[in-house]
Parts: C-alpha cells; structure tokens; sequence
C-alpha cells in the first residue's frame, strides 16, 4: 500500500483503457444555486487542463483510487487534491457506480458542503474549477464518462440534496 498505487492504466474488456488499477472515483458536489435555476442546485466542475487525457472537458473532481482507499476516501482525497475543499468539509450523502465495465469501476461519491469552501483550480491538471447551474451542465464540452453518467446522476442529486435540506 502506497499513496499513487492506484496511478495507471487498465486494459479494459470494453476495447478502451482507463485510468485507475482499482477503479476511479470523483466527488460530485451540490450546493442550492443562489439564483432560480431550473433544478436549484450548482454542481462543482473542473475544465481539465489541455495536456491531460480528455483535456478541454469539463467533469468533476476524481481519479484513480489508490488500494488503501475505498472509493468514497479516493473521491474525496481527490477532489481535495485538485480544488482545495477539504474531505472535513464535505458532507457525504451517498455514493453509485456511475460506468460499470467489470475490469474497471467509476464511482461518483455525492455531497453537499459541510461549511464555508472556497473551491479554486490547485493543479495544472485543472484549468478552471467552477460552480455551474445542474441546468447548463449539458451546454459545457463535457468528458464522455461524465457526459454519459450526468443523466443518471442529476435525478439522484435533486432527490438527496432535497432530502439533506428537510
Ligand atoms: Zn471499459
């Protein structure tokens, strides 16, 4: 066990590869929108940097999870990696395997701010790290696996955020 050990390519059984020997996981974070969006809330979004693989889509904070890990402390140590919100101040709410390949697993972990956060872009692998309107998710250049997950993930993301409020 060693931190980064989780750093490397999967040859998956779907053709593709995918980053992460034991997996991947990325926090999606909500807070409410402070305007009237359609669904209320903003999502927490990073524009990954251009030299990175899938560079120029916007997705959320994650990667590989390291074997020490369960996903939800992979998720979390990652976000934090890349946008400063600390795994304290996360509230976790649930967490689903967004792509199930067999050989390979992405898990969204799903959360609301536990206190104040400041989020901002902390390594080059990000060029922006941004709160965007659940409603105008869909009008960003979005990484493929986000892209295909999101529409699952929004529904599940009203319904816990709405039930984190009551
Ligand atoms: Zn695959």
């Amino acid at each position: 066990m060693a931190a980064g050990d989780g750093n490397g390519w999967v040859q998956c059984r779907c053709g593709r590869r995918h980053w992460g020997l034991h997996g991947a996981a990325g926090l999606l974070l909500a807070r409410n929108a402070d305007g009237a969006t359609h669904d209320g809330l903003d999502v927490l979004l990073q524009l990954r940097a251009g030299w990175t693989h899938q560079g120029g889509t916007w997705g959320i904070p994650g990667g590989a999870v390291d074997s020490h890990e369960d996903e939800r402390a992979g998720a979390l140590r990652e976000a934090y990696e890349e946008t400063g919100v600390p795994p304290l101040s996360v509230r976790v709410l649930d967490s689903m395997v967004s792509t199930d390949h067999v050989d390979w697993r992405y898990h969204v972990v799903l959360g609301v701010p536990a206190g104040p956060i400041r989020p901002r872009a902390t390594t080059a692998e990000s060029d922006d790290v941004r709160w965007v309107p659940a409603g105008e998710v869909t009008t960003l250049p979005l990484h493929p696996g986000f892209a295909a997950s999101w529409p699952a993930l929004l529904p599940k993301l009203v319904e816990l955020a709405r039930a984190s409020r009551s």
